[in-house]
C-alpha cells in the first residue's frame, strides 16, 4: 500500500483476541476537524506515534485524536471480529473502514449519539464487521470532552460473545456484594438510627451508581439519550458523592473529632469546598474546571483515607489497623486501575480495568466487618451499663432495681400459679456507733462482710440485695412463711460468726430481721395479687421494727391478726 506503517497489522484469524493500543497509530488535530482525506493524508507524514501500551491515553479535555491500524485477512472466506472502545464517556467516534482508496464502511457512534443511533445497542462503542480476504485500514476519529482515555479491544466474534458474558457475571457479582452490603447498613441505620451505618450504605450505593454510570452500564438502561456531555457530568457528581459521603462515613467511624481535630477540619473543608467549585462550574458549564475539581477530590479522597487510618492507628483506637489495611488496599486497586487507563506502567486489560471494583468490593466487606464489631462491643457496653445499673457499687450484690429486674418474672410466675414466697428484711443493729466508733471504712468492711454472708447463706433461687443503707432484703421463692422464719434465724445466727478483727478485737456484729410470707392470713392463695410483693414487703418492714423494739438481734414474723 501507499501509507507508510509503523505499526505491525493484526493478522486474522490468527489473532483471537486483545487490546490492540500497541498496533495503532496515532495523531491529534492540529486546530481544525479533518476530513477522512486530509487524515489519511496526515498519516503518511512523519508526526505520527504508536502506541507503546494496551490503552492509548490523551489527558483530560485534548484536541480530537485520528488512530488507524490494519487487519491483516489471510484467509480465503470473511471473518467476523467486533471493535470495541471501552471508554463508554467517549463522546463522538467515527470510524472509517477502508480498502486502498476505497471506502468500504463509515460508522459514527459515541455517547453524543442517541442509543438507538448507536452502531451497537451497547454500553460502549463497538460495531462488528466481516473482514474480506486481504488488507483493511481502519482509521477512527474520536471527539471528546472527558478523559481521551482509549482502551481499543478487538476480538473474534465468540470471543466476544464469550467476554460479554464472563463480564456480565463479574460486574453481577461486583455489585451484588456491595448492594447486599448497603441494603444491610440501611436497615442497620433505620432501626438503630448511628449515623456511622447510614453514612456506609450512602458511601456504597454512591459508588455503585458511580461505577455503574462510568461503566456505561446506567447510561445503556436509563439515561440513553439525555446527550453527549450528560454521562461526564453525571460521572463526576456521582464521583463526588461517594467521596463525601466516604470521607464523612470516615470521620464518624474514626471519631477524627476526637484526636485529629485539625485533619476532622480539613476533611470536612474539602468536602464543602470542592463541591461548591464544582457547582459553581456545573452553572457556568465549565465541564474541563469542575472535572479537574472532580479528580482533586478523587485524590484527596484516596489520600484522606490513608491519613485518617495513620491518624487513629497512632491514637491507638480500636479497628484502626483494619481501617488502614482496607483503605491502602483500595487506594493501591483505584492506583492499578487509573494507571491502566492511562496507559502508564500497568498494563491495560479487564482485570486492570476493573481492579477499582475488586478493590472497593474488599473494602466494602473489610468495612463491614469493621461496623460489625463496633455493633458487637457496643452491646457489650450495653450489657456492662445495664448490668452495673443493677449492682450495688460497695457489696457487687444487686442494688434495689437489680433486686426488681430479677424478681419480675419470678413474681408473675408466683401470683399466676399461686405460690409460696416470703420476704427477709435484714437491719445491722446500732451500725450508727460502728461508723461514729470505727469510722467510715470500718462501716463499708461491715456491710460488705454482710453481703457476703447473707449470699453465702441464701439458697438457689433466693433473691438478695442491698435495699439501701445498712439494710438488705432477700426473696424466697417457694418458701411459706414459717419456713422462711427458720432461714432467716439460720441466717442471724451466720451474721454473729462474722470475723472482723478491729485493733485485735473481734467485732460483733448483729442483725435484726423481718419476715412477711404470703402464708400468713393476709396473703391467703386467693387474694394473691401482683401488688402484694409491695405490701409484703411492708409487713417484712413492721416486723423488723417489732424486732428493733423487741431488743434486736432478733427474728419476727409478721403478726397476722394485728397486721389485718
Ligand atoms: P438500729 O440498730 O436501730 O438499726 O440503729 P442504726 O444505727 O443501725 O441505724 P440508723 O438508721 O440510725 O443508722 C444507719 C447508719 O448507716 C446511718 C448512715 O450514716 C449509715 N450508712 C448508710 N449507708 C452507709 C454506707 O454505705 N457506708 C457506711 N459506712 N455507712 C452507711
Ligand atoms: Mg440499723
Ligand atoms: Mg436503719
Amino acid at each position: 500500500m501507499a501509507f507508510k506503517t509503523n505499526a505491525a497489522a493484526i493478522s486474522i484469524p490468527d489473532f483471537k483476541e486483545g487490546t490492540i493500543g500497541a498496533r495503532v497509530e496515532y495523531f491529534q488535530e492540529a486546530d481544525k476537524p479533518l476530513s477522512l482525506a486530509q487524515a489519511q493524508k496526515n498519516f503518511t507524514t512523519s508526526s505520527i506515534k504508536t502506541g507503546s501500551n494496551q490503552s492509548i491515553s490523551l489527558g483530560i479535555n485534548v484536541a480530537p485524536a485520528w488512530l488507524k491500524f490494519t487487519v491483516l485477512n489471510n484467509s480465503s472466506t470473511l471473518q467476523k471480529y467486533r471493535l470495541s472502545i471501552e471508554t463508554p464517556w467517549l463522546d463522538y467516534i467515527d470510524t472509517w473502514l477502508t480498502s486502498g482508496k476505497q471506502v468500504l464502511k463509515h460508522i459514527p457512534g459515541g455517547d453524543g449519539y442517541p442509543f438507538e443511533q448507536r452502531p451497537m445497542a451497547y454500553r460502549f462503542y463497538a460495531f462488528e464487521h466481516n473482514f474480506e480476504p486481504g488488507q483493511t485500514e481502519v482509521y477512527i476519529r474520536i471527539e471528546t470532552k472527558g478523559p481521551m482515555a482509549i482502551p481499543i479491544h478487538f476480538s473474534a466474534k465468540e470471543h466476544a460473545i464469550k467476554r460479554d458474558i464472563s463480564a456480565g457475571y463479574q460486574y453481577g457479582l461486583l455489585y451484588g456484594i456491595m448492594a447486599a452490603l448497603a441494603l444491610y447498613n440501611l436497615v442497620l441505620y433505620v432501626f438503630i438510627k448511628q449515623q456511622e451505618y447510614g453514612l456506609y450504605s450512602l458511601y456504597l450505593i454512591g459508588f455503585i451508581l458511580n461505577s455503574l454510570s462510568y461503566t456505561g452500564q446506567l447510561h445503556t438502561v436509563i439515561t440513553y439519550d439525555f446527550g453527549a456531555y450528560f454521562q461526564d457530568w453525571l460521572d463526576i457528581f456521582l464521583m463526588i458523592t461517594y467521596s463525601i459521603a466516604g470521607l464523612h462515613f470516615t470521620r464518624t467511624l474514626l471519631k477524627t473529632k476526637e484526636y485529629a481535630l485539625k485533619l476532622d477540619g480539613i476533611v470536612t473543608k474539602a468536602t464543602i469546598l470542592i463541591p461548591s467549585g464544582m457547582l459553581v462550574g456545573f452553572v457556568f458549564n465549565q465541564l474541563f474546571f469542575s472535572m479537574l475539581l472532580a479528580f482533586l477530590l478523587n485524590t484527596c479522597f484516596v489520600i484522606l483515607f490513608i491519613v485518617m487510618g495513620f491518624k487513629a492507628y497512632y491514637a491507638n483506637r480500636p479497628f484502626a489497623l483494619i481501617f488502614l489495611f482496607s483503605s491502602v488496599t483500595a487506594a493501591l486497586c483505584i492506583t492499578v486501575s487509573t494507571l491502566a487507563v492511562a496507559g502508564i506502567v500497568v498494563p491495560y486489560n479487564d482485570y486492570t480495568f476493573k481492579a477499582i471494583e475488586v478493590g472497593m468490593a474488599l473494602e466494602a466487606i473489610l468495612l463491614s466487618l469493621i461496623l460489625a464489631r463496633q455493633f458487637r462491643s457496643a452491646q457489650l457496653d450495653k450489657v456492662i451499663a445495664e448490668e452495673y445499673a443493677r449492682t450495688d457499687s460497695l457489696t457487687q450484690i444487686n442494688n434495689r432495681r437489680g433486686f426488681h429486674s430479677q424478681i419480675n418474672p419470678i413474681w408473675q410466675n408466683i401470683t399466676r400459679k399461686k405460690r409460696d414466697a416470703s420476704i427477709v428484711l435484714i437491719d445491722i443493729d446500732y451500725f450508727k456507733k460502728f461508723n461514729d466508733n470505727h469510722g467510715h471504712n470500718t462501716g463499708d468492711k461491715i456491710l460488705t462482710a454482710l453481703a457476703t454472708c447473707i449470699t453465702k447463706a441464701c439458697r438457689k433461687g433466693d433473691i438478695s440485695a442491698r435495699w439501701g443503707g445498712e439494710e438488705f432484703i432477700i426473696f424466697l421463692p417457694e418458701t411459706p412463711q414459717e419456713q422462711a422464719k427458720l432461714q432467716a434465724e439460720r441466717i442471724r445466727q451466720e451474721i454473729e460468726t462474722i470475723e472482723l478483727i478491729l485493733d485485735g478485737n473481734k467485732l460483733l456484729i448483729t442483725a435484726s430481721l423481718g419476715v412477711a410470707g404470703s402464708h400468713n392470713g393476709m396473703f391467703n392463695h386467693k387474694n394473691l395479687a401482683p401488688d402484694t410483693l409491695e405490701s409484703m414487703i411492708n409487713h417484712a418492714d413492721k416486723a423488723l421494727y417489732q424486732a428493733k423494739k423487741q431488743g434486736k438481734n432478733q427474728v419476727h414474723v409478721v403478726n397476722s391478726r394485728k397486721a389485718s
